[in-house]
């Protein structure tokens, strides 16, 4: 099946064309089957089965959230009412969702995961990461990972969250980089640690990435989310896609990412619902740091699915421009997963995009909280 995405005002190619962004004015984009096949401008394109009239409105690759939490039952809208209030968030709540999820049925936890995919969709993402991380044994935690796999390919270990209730650390390490590993690995595509303070610390964080590593998963970390230490530096010493969160930052961080290829992908959602300082993507971008934008969904510290969102925080209080917020939303989140059949458009790219009922990317942050999302496309199909 074909289909041309006609009178397109203005497209976002993060390609070929002006800028950033690669802009390209007054196109039109052929789909065949679930892969872009022409791109061009509108009034030439070759004839298609369908035809969907963007009536001047932007056109833009799918969001890609490269880090995201869908594993989970319950959530914690009380836990927020009291932060709100004036309770610091401390980490401890992450123990609620485990005693939830262990609770919950496969079936329970995978319409959860699946409802909040379609949430993300609705929103324009078209490619998502999923974690594990509130299973915590081998069992829940390779039961987390089967489920994920169902909804994507972008599944992430994450026995290495929390150290659950009761357990020693050390010993928890050694749990999570032998058996849990094992059980976990067949269906994942990463590994992730959650280094930072009241997590799990250098030493820890670095025997779990190379155990993962050794079983062929590929490395990803949350890193310096609540205070700087070893995080950033272990990412980028093991080579790892992406550093995510980066709050908190020494110039030797700043230095190493930008020296790497780790990206650093950024996710404000996080401090807006814990109302703490945003990290400083101008200081890393001027440094020369590649940067993802990304959801962090989860039920405690980002309840959210939003990209345009995360992209209106950006601009407004992390001080990206409008193009760098897209971009990082769209290529960096692709670059973060080591994706390159996502995140642009061009013949032979996947066929994942959005329409927007506005007439250029800038509306994504100038008018946030409005749903601009009009069309999507995920595999050549639209949603
Ligand atoms: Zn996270």
């Amino acid at each position: 099946m074909s289909l041309v995405i006609d009178n397109v005002g203005e497209l976002v190619t993060n390609d070929e064309g002006d800028g950033l962004l690669g802009l390209r004015r007054d196109m039109a984009v052929v789909v065949e089957g679930d892969r872009i096949a022409w791109i061009g401008p509108r009034g030439e394109a070759p004839a298609a089965d369908e035809r969907i009239d963007a009536d001047g409105g932007a056109v833009l690759p799918g969001f890609v959230d490269s880090h995201a939490h869908l594993i989970f039952a319950g959530d914690r809208a009380e836990e927020f009412g009291a932060r709100m209030a004036g309770s610091p968030y401390t980490g401890g709540g992450i123990r609620t969702t485990v005693a939830a999820t262990r609770a919950a049925s496969d079936d329970e936890l995978l319409r959860n995961a699946a409802r909040l995919v379609a949430e993300a969709r609705r929103q324009g993402t078209t490619t998502i990461e999923i974690k594990s991380g509130y299973g915590l044994s081998v069992a829940d935690e390779a039961r987390s990972l089967r489920l994920a796999r169902t909804l994507t390919a972008e599944t992430t270990f994450l026995g290495a969250h929390v150290v659950p209730a009761g357990h020693d650390a050390d010993d928890y390490v050694a749990l999570v980089r032998g058996e849990m590993m094992d059980a976990c690995a067949p269906y994942s595509k990463w590994v992730d640690v959650f280094c930072d303070r009241g997590a799990f610390d250098g030493d820890q964080a670095r025997a779990i990435l190379t155990a993962g590593a050794e079983r062929g998963l590929s490395l990803r970390v949350h890193a310096n989310q609540l205070a700087e230490g070893p995080g950033v530096r272990l990412a980028v010493e093991l080579g790892a896609a992406s550093a995510d969160h980066c709050t908190h930052l020494s110039d030797a961080d700043v230095a190493a990412l930008a020296g790497s290829d780790t990206v650093a992908t950024l996710l404000p959602g996080a401090e807006f619902s814990t109302r703490s300082p945003y990290p400083d993507a101008r200081r890393l971008i001027d440094a020369g740091v590649r940067v993802a934008l990304a959801t962090d969904c989860n039920p405690g510290s980002s309840y959210t699915s939003s990209m345009p969102f995360c992209i209106a925080l950006a601009v407004r209080d992390m001080r990206m421009t409008p193009a760098e917020a897209v971009h990082a939303a769209t290529a960096g989140g692709a670059l973060a997963l080591r994706r390159d059949d996502v995140g642009r458009l061009r013949p032979g790219a996947k066929a994942d995009l959005t329409v927007l009922d506005a007439p250029s990317h800038l509306h994504l942050a100038y008018r946030p909280g409005v749903p601009l999302i009009k069309t999507v496309l995920h595999d050549g199909v639209p949603q």
